[in-house]
């Protein structure tokens, strides 16, 4: 193992979540601000399960400007609180991935807001893509949550 630190690889604006904030590909949008950008993962794990990201420019979180990750944090807090009360959720799982070995595979930084139920496990990641009938109720809940 080297002690040399590598390099993380260069933004690509082409990734598909600067696509969706570009409005170039549709999506569930559930929050925006003049930072920070949110809506449903297309193949949630768990009802409600949102994306929160910055609009800066970000590969993961090995790259993200602090005041970036501060402002993306403060959401998926938001995020969070409105999912358990929009889900009747018990709790809820956060997650962030950076660089193909921890399971990245959308190299815009996201985090991932999980609202979670007693005793029901997450479906496994990327499998099954969501009616969008079901998505758009989704979103309508989780905004009506997060401006209550
Ligand atoms: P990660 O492994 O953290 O990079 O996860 C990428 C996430 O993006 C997965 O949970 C996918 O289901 C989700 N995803 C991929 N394409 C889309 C899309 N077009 N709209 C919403 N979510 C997406």
């Amino acid at each position: 193992m080297s002690d040399t630190p590598r390099e993380t690889p260069a933004y690509d604006p082409q990734n598909i979540f600067a696509k969706i904030m570009r409005g170039e590909i549709p999506a569930f949008k559930v929050y925006e601000d003049d930072r920070v950008f949110a809506f449903l993962d297309i193949m949630p794990r768990a009802p409600g399960h949102t994306l929160v990201i910055p609009k800066a420019p970000a590969r993961n979180i090995l790259d993200i400007a602090p005041d970036d990750l501060a402002a993306v944090a403060l959401v998926a807090q938001k995020v969070a609180k409105a999912g358990i009360a929009a889900f009747g959720a018990d709790g809820v799982t956060l997650m962030q991935f950076s660089e193909p070995a921890s399971g990245q595979e959308v190299y815009h930084l996201h985090i991932h807001v999980i609202p979670r139920v007693d005793g029901v496990p997450l479906k496994p990641a990327a499998s099954v893509k969501e009616d969008m009938a079901v998505l758009a109720e989704h979103a309508e809940r989780l905004k009506a949550a997060l401006t209550a």
